[in-house]
């Protein structure tokens, strides 16, 4: 196979700027080891990660509630082949637990070996720092 000749671009690392102002209370928490959730006042529902408005009654009347951190595992897989972004890691797996509050969060699930892991099984989710000092979450064995 003929391949074009080519150069090497330099790596290009880009850096997105995430507007946090309406859930800054959330990266807060994370830093004091707590994953927090917001809560419809109109009519209940549960949005995470936080969502400053509810897109099913369309209420930005929202309140903070902290999660139990009691999650079951519903799916989860294993990254081998990593994203450029993720690549000074080691091969990961990311899972997608039911909390107790019954919201869904995706997140790294550590702490396990690969065969260990179970569809059904419980698990902690916790707030933690990342490699890059920012605060994040993922799920632990219990
Ligand atoms: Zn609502």
């Amino acid at each position: 196979m003929a391949s074009m000749p080519s150069i090497k671009s330099r790596e290009i690392k880009i850096v997105q700027e995430m507007p946090i102002s309406k859930t800054l209370k959330f990266w807060e928490s994370l830093k004091e080891g707590k994953v927090y959730a917001t809560k419809c006042r109109k009519c209940g529902r549960l949005y995470f990660p936080p969502s400053a408005d509810c897109s099913e009654c369309l209420c930005s009347d929202m309140d903070w509630v902290e999660l139990s951190s009691e999650a079951e595992i519903e799916t989860f897989t294993h990254i081998v082949f990593r994203p450029t972004s993720f690549c000074e890691y080691k091969p990961y797996t990311v899972a997608i637990g039911k909390l107790k509050e019954g919201v869904r969060v995706l997140a790294w699930l550590t702490g396990f070996k690969l065969s260990q892991i179970k569809v059904g099984m419980k698990v902690k989710l916790v707030a933690k720092i990342s490699q890059e000092g920012n605060p994040t979450y993922e799920f632990v064995p219990l």
